[in-house]
């Protein structure tokens, strides 16, 4: 599977979220995991519900605020009351917000937390500017990225703290697009400005469906130019697409690129030439 939450599934859950919840009070509040096992929000009223990257925060009449976050495979699901729940075993729920009109029903969501909505800086704080949010700030992401100018563009665009929002498949999508071999250092990025609104442009243009498309086709196997296509050709120029593990040791994730369109500059070429750990190291297994 290609596709995990990135900021636009946050934001699309959010905004349905909020249409459901938003002024109204939960006749039904509770949690399947073990560090919100006790509490009991019914009769709680929802304020509203919003993103922030790819933090799902509801907040409550309480001022209290709920923080979700979909990591690879979790999920809010809406359905109306008397509608048989079909997102996955029992076991995968986390979490029920019910009102009169709706049950949201929270599969494999992980870091719940519930805190005082005065203190949301202590989830979300560390975070840099939201790549879909109501205040984006370009010049303060490529501030925090140029801050570290020796890292790979690859790592630092899934970095949470230099901006917020952007996953593995719009990382590697933009890359593409814009002709930046993932490994390449942020310093050497010819035109990062342009690398970052490309990847804000792709996440809007998305975020009012579940969808992942780079593309502009939604149809399966021509919705992403690498993403998902090891092994096949490039849509561009015809070379093989490669795959490759990228990140710090037990965060890496996979990344698509494709040799040619994205060229290695030095010193990746250096690197790869003398067996260095830091260059891309093919996959042998999908995952
Ligand atoms: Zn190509």
């Amino acid at each position: 599977m290609v596709g995990v939450p990135e900021g636009d599934t946050v934001w699309l859950a959010a905004k349905r979220m909020h249409a459901a919840l938003a002024g109204a009070t939960l006749r039904r509040g509770e949690f399947r995991v073990p560090q919100l096992a006790a509490v009991d929000l019914a009769g709680v009223g929802v304020r509203e519900v919003v993103p922030r990257g790819k933090h799902l925060l509801t907040r409550l009449a309480d001022d209290r605020t709920l923080r979700s976050h979909f990591r690879m495979d979790g999920s809010w699901h809406l359905y109306r009351p008397g509608t048989r729940w079909h997102g996955g075993p029992a076991s995968d729920v986390r979490a029920v917000l019910a009102t009169d009109d709706w049950e949201c029903v929270g599969y494999r969501l992980h870091d719940l937390a519930l805190v005082p909505t005065a203190e949301e800086h202590t989830l979300v704080g560390h975070l840099g500017p939201d790549v879909l949010g109501p205040d984006w700030d370009l010049d303060e992401a490529l501030r925090r990225l140029r801050a570290h100018p020796d890292a790979q563009i690859g790592v630092a665009l899934l970095d949470q703290r230099n901006l917020a929002g952007i996953g593995n498949v719009y990382k590697v999508e933009s890359l593409f697009l814009c002709g930046v071999h993932p490994w390449a250092r942020v310093a050497d990025v010819p035109d990062l400005a342009n690398l970052v609104t490309r990847a804000r442009t792709l996440m809007l243009a998305n975020r009012e469906h579940p969808e992942q498309s780079t593309t502009g086709s939604l149809r399966r196997g021509e919705d992403h130019w690498v993403a998902g296509r090891r092994g096949r050709q490039c849509r561009r120029c015809g070379t093989t697409i490669l795959l490759g593990e990228q990140g710090p040791a037990t965060e890496e994730r996979v990344t698509w690129w494709c040799p040619r369109c994205q060229a290695a500059r030095s010193p990746i070429d250096a690197a790869a030439r003398t067996g260095e750990p830091d260059h891309p190291r093919p996959l042998t297994t999908y995952r």
